[in-house]
């Protein structure tokens, strides 16, 4: 595997090679099997597989997050070695932003309205300065980005198509741990007695899924105060929206065109999932 910290030693080595298509699988590290699978499809698809990990700064809220985001980089130099990635790219800060930390304003069409935009005021503008500036870095045939983070995904399609870029965005479902847990670096941060609780989660979503009959109002509810219930769980939100625009919805659509999205506290701990309805 080749490790690049400087965006012209990568470009220069790109110029020179004649592998395509190149997929790039963008991460903050702290590696675990759901970035494996983007890496591995990426493998499948493309002759050329570039990660890239770096904790980016403009897409955190609070200083405390991004001091706190877990850190990995020899296990995570490790398991990249052992799929065979071709390329990890591991720049600097500066290498990202080489005059100011400061995320673009974009005008997402207002995909970024409702529950992680409403959340994380500024957020979505940090990820879609450095995804901006990665894609104009690499100019991948193929970027792969996880459905665990939707309205991500969402966000970035639009920003391509928007930008005219010429990369391929490809959404690859979540992984899960048995218990269904999404996998997240976050869950590092969870004790054993937290992650079991966490468990929860995935199951109020395969909830929602399995009685869509009772209508969105009725599920929001039952949610609400089932979670309630719990001391150690704290209820950011639960969304239903459609898929297209991530606008709330008062009645399901079409099979697969709607979904359902949540945030929850598991004491310090912010986590996200979401499943297609
Ligand atoms: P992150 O390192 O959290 O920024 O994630 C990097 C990429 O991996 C993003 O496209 C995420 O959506 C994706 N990802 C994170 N967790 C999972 C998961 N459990 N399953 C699938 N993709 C994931």
């Amino acid at each position: 595997m080749l490790i690049f910290t400087q965006k012209e030693k990568l470009q220069e080595y790109l110029k020179k090679s004649t592998f395509k298509p190149i997929g790039f699988v963008p991460t903050m590290g702290a590696l675990h099997q759901g970035h494996i699978n983007l890496i591995q499809e990426s493998k499948l698809r493309c002759r050329i597989t570039i990660c890239s990990i770096f904790v980016n700064p403009t897409q955190f809220n609070k200083k405390k997050d991004l001091k706190n985001y877990p850190s990995s980089y020899d296990e995570d130099m490790s398991k990249l070695k052992h799929i065979n990635c071709d390329i990890l790219y591991l720049p600097k800060v500066k290498d990202i932003y080489p005059s100011n930390i400061v995320a673009n304003k974009y005008d997402f069409e207002g995909l970024d309205i409702y529950m992680e935009g409403e959340f994380r005021p500024n957020h979505f503008n940090g990820v879609a300065t450095v995804i901006e500036i990665f894609l104009r870095i690499i100019n991948p045939d193929f970027t792969f980005f996880g459905e665990k983070d939707l309205q991500q995904l969402q966000i970035i399609k639009y920003l391509v198509k928007n930008l005219n870029l010429s990369t391929k965005i490809i959404g690859i479902p979540t992984t899960r741990e048995e218990n269904g847990l999404a996998m997240s670096s976050r869950n590092n941060l969870l004790n054993i007695e937290e992650k079991k609780i966490a468990k929860e989660i995935y199951k109020c979503l395969l909830y929602c899924k399995s009685n869509t009959r009772k209508g969105v109002s009725e599920l929001k509810k039952y949610i609400t105060d089932k979670l309630k219930k719990s001391k150690k769980l704290r209820l950011e939100y639960i969304e239903f929206v459609e898929l297209k625009t991530l606008k709330p919805i008062k009645k399901f659509g079409s099979p697969k065109s709607n979904a359902v999205c949540i945030a929850v506290y598991i004491g310090k701990v912010r986590l996200i999932d979401n499943i297609i309805l």
